[in-house]
């Protein structure tokens, strides 16, 4: 089979590397077709025939470090289309590659898929692409716009250590074994809105400016320890197990809900701007956590711990009976009714304040 390899998770060349030559830029780093010495991009017309007529739906290929123009990347997809005319590949590594304009929409990809250290250089095109196996987007460098709007994760999703220039869209994307964001940038902006975590998710140490996450939901623990979160809404969100923000850091306005956790974790946090928390969880800890400027802390159902938290200015913990507008129960907490609608009167409604002066003064507000 044409340009196979199971050596797709290295992008370093080797004796398996290109053999094109230029005088200006030197030798090709491209993994070369199998049966040539060239890599895809540099392979004469009638050879780079050969070698797609040998693909076909669920083929696996190895493109790594390969320069792919669109009119490559077209040839290659039509080339693994299958009866539907879907491009559907097996185990595919384009890591390393440098490709132009990356339109990979609806796309299925059954093998490992690994983008480790690709470079998108006119924006990324994932919409409706399927994943059936770990895919792998490590390193990638995204220049543009990068849209995974209703991609299908079926197991692994890594984007660790991305810097997403352009907009970032995750909107409705379904992550189901674990999605994996550590200490990827989001400068320009990114969508999670009703994105799926069915795994656990980890976005620690990530950077955000001006995220939405509305109405996504995060069945297991979401991790968003030591992120950096600047203009952003973190609002409409349904945790079913703990959101941790230990660490995190808000530098400039932000919104942190209405939403819905199990468990609410602010440990350490910092807050540089006023702003109100709204949540309906079983339990929030806000040990050490600092308010700069503030908080007002609108709880249902909540166990409180504020020990050692940090008040500079005047702040107020309430226990509201306003609806949040969440979109199911929470887990362990009120037993007489749903959605964190029950009145000031329901005995599950035990906003308390542990560890602080104020002590048990449950619903109570003190400036
Ligand atoms: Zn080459």
């Amino acid at each position: 089979m044409a340009a196979t390899s199971r050596d797709d998770q290295s992008s370093s060349p080797s004796n398996k590397t290109c053999a094109f030559k230029e005088q200006d830029s030197g030798s090709c780093p491209g993994r070369k077709a199998d049966g040539f010495d060239r890599c895809l991009a540099h392979l004469e017309p009638a050879q780079l025939e050969q070698v797609l007529e040998h693909l076909g739906p669920g083929a696996e290929l190895d493109a790594s470090r390969t320069s792919i123009d669109d009119r490559l990347l077209t040839q290659i997809l039509r080339a693994v289309r299958d009866n539907a005319g879907r491009p559907v590949f097996g185990r595919a590594s384009f890591a390393g590659a440098h490709i132009a304009i990356a339109n990979f929409a609806d796309v299925q990809f059954t093998g490992h898929a690994n983008f480790r250290s690709a470079q998108f250089t006119e924006g990324a095109d994932f919409t409706s692409t399927q994943f059936t196996l770990a895919a792998i987007f490590d390193r990638a460098e995204f220049t543009g716009h990068a849209d995974f709007t209703n991609a299908q994760f079926a197991s692994k999703a890594s984007f660790r250590n991305i810097q997403f220039t352009g907009h970032a869209n995750f909107r409705s994307a379904q992550f189901t074994e674990g999605a994996d964001f550590e200490s990827t940038q989001f400068p320009r902006g990114a969508s999670f809105e009703e994105a799926q975590f069915t795994g656990s998710a980890s976005f620690l140490g990530a950077q955000f400016t001006g995220v939405l996450f509305g109405h996504a939901q995060f069945t297991k623990r979401a991790f968003f320890a030591r992120a950096q979160f600047t203009d952003c809404t973190i609002a409409g969100i349904e945790f079913n197990d703990t959101a941790s923000f230990r660490f995190a850091q808000f530098p400039e306005q932000a919104r942190l809900g209405p939403l819905t956790a199990h468990r609410l974790e602010l440990d350490y946090a910092v807050f540089e701007r006023q702003l109100v928390i709204e949540a309906a969880a079983a339990s929030v800890s806000c040990r050490s956590t600092t308010w700069k400027a503030g908080v007002t802390l609108r709880l249902r159902y909540a166990e409180v711990d504020l020990e050692r938290a940090a008040l500079t200015q005047p702040s107020s913990v309430t226990g509201s009976d306003e609806p949040f507008r969440a979109r199911t129960s929470i887990p362990g907490a009120c037993s007489t009714s749903t959605r964190g609608l029950c009145s000031r009167s329901c005995p599950s409604l035990r906003t308390r304040a542990r560890g602080y002066p104020w002590g048990e003064n449950p619903q109570g507000e003190r400036r």
